[in-house]
């Protein structure tokens, strides 16, 4: 093995893999087997991640950075003047079991350009992951791109070796598509993510009828959208993301803030970076849509389609209805729970166990996790004069913001400090 030349092509091939964000923990659970290498097992991978929020503890690479296409936001695009490099099958499965000895990473994460087209590069990822797995014995995690384009055929095999399997979706509509990625179509992408979900639901019912029947796909199928790059909203980007979640069982769907690449008249000028705090947001709007029972349109609205920076959507949204508070904590029910500012998803089961057992005042939620600092404005107890007063304060949102004190706030800190 020529080590410089290996080297060289990691610092390649790495750095053009940074831009995608699509990768975390899988919930996959594939166990080792045969005194083999490595598991996926209970909790998916750890992960750790850099300044920028970009995973690390997977080996994260693309097969090559060699692309036919030429889409204006990615580093990769044909008309870029960039070193070129592209890895051998045989060198990806070198090097995913050489750092995983070494404990450098837990899984691969294995994206590419498309060299020559969908179905010739979808078959060397695919080739890799099958490698990995029938000739290392290898258990760890294998998150694979699929190619847009590519055969049915191949997203089967890609699956049976595979834990995750994503299609980017690139950009949010299709008209961001036509414009940014002229030669890239969104039908293109929806057809393997349909393919995939069909042979998830398949297989997990053979799986329920024959116990040794394969998995396929376990950790499931997660797209990314970029961020930024084309004018949409967030109310579009949310609704998107909505949509993908309930047509494809999406495990999930990643935001990417566009980083500037180039000069180019139809992309935002070199100088308006995507604020990380949008992406932020947005991933905070799309966890209230998967776990805290909200709806796209109840997060934002056409007349008001982006998230405020200021506040994170579920402050935004209690504030926008303070009619639905205060809610009182020992009856209310607990999807209305989970609507409560600093109230996670464990807190909110927590109160509604606890409170079988006694009546809840401010120091029991603070111990269960709840952000009373937040959350006390929109509840009540029982005997509490909490119900009237904190939520008519004209300047509520600059109370919680702590830009402005609260009259009330004396009189809960004593409160709290007697525990
Ligand atoms: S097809 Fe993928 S790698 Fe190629 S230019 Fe478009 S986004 Fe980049």
């Amino acid at each position: 093995m020529n080590f410089e030349r290996i080297n060289e092509k990691l610092s390649i091939l790495a750095d053009a893999a940074k831009y995608d964000v699509s990768c975390s923990s899988s919930g996959s659970n594939r166990k080792n087997k045969n005194k083999g290498l490595g598991d996926a097992s209970g909790m998916g991978i750890c992960h750790s991640y850099t300044e920028d929020g970009r995973c690390v503890s997977l080996l994260k690479i693309l097969l090559t950075n060699v692309c036919i296409y030429d889409c204006a936001y990615c580093v990769t695009r044909k008309s870029n003047d960039i070193k070129r490099a592209a890895f051998t099958v045989q060198e990806v499965v070198d090097l995913t079991i050489n750092f995983y000895r070494r404990n450098y990473i837990e899984g691969l994460f294995l994206s590419s350009g498309i060299f020559k087209d969908a179905n010739t590069t979808m078959e060397r990822l695919v080739a890799v992951a099958k490698k990995l797995r029938l000739e290392q014995n290898f258990n760890g995690y294998i998150h694979l791109k699929s190619i847009p384009g590519a055969t049915d055929e191949l997203m089967k095999e890609a699956g049976l070796y595979a834990d995750r399997l994503s299609v980017n979706l690139e950009l949010p509509t299709v008209e961001g598509l036509k414009l940014l990625a002229p030669d890239k179509n969104r039908q293109d992408m929806i057809n393997p993510m349909t393919f995939v979900k069909n042979e998830i639901i398949l297989y997990q019912d053979e799986k329920r009828r024959f116990k040794k029947s394969p998995k396929f796909a376990p950790g499931g199928q997660s797209t990314q959208m970029i961020i930024g790059a084309t004018p949409e909203t967030d109310l579009q980007i949310i609704h998107t993301a909505n949509d993908f979640y309930k047509d494809f069982n999406l495990k999930r769907v990643y935001y990417s803030g566009y980083i500037p690449v180039s000069q180019d008249a139809r992309l935002p000028s070199l100088q308006s970076q995507v604020p990380m705090l949008r992406e932020n947001r947005l991933y905070q709007a799309d966890w209230l849509m998967r776990f805290y029972g909200f709806r796209a349109d109840e997060i934002l609205d056409v007349k008001k389609p982006f998230l405020e920076l200021d506040v994170d959507p579920k402050l935004g949204w209690a504030l926008r209805n303070l009619d639905f508070f205060p809610l009182n904590i020992q009856t209310a029910d607990f999807h209305a729970i989970l609507r409560i500012p600093g109230v996670g998803v464990k807190s909110a089961w927590k109160i509604v166990e606890g409170r079988k057992f006694t009546k809840l005042n401010l120091q029991h939620l603070q111990k269960m996790g709840v952000a009373v600092n937040r959350a006390q404005h929109f509840i009540s107890f029982a005997n509490s004069f909490i119900k009237t007063n904190l939520l008519q304060q004209h300047n509520l949102k600059d109370i919680i913001l702590g830009t402005v004190k609260s009259k009330y706030q004396t009189h809960y800190s004593a409160q709290l400090s007697l525990f």
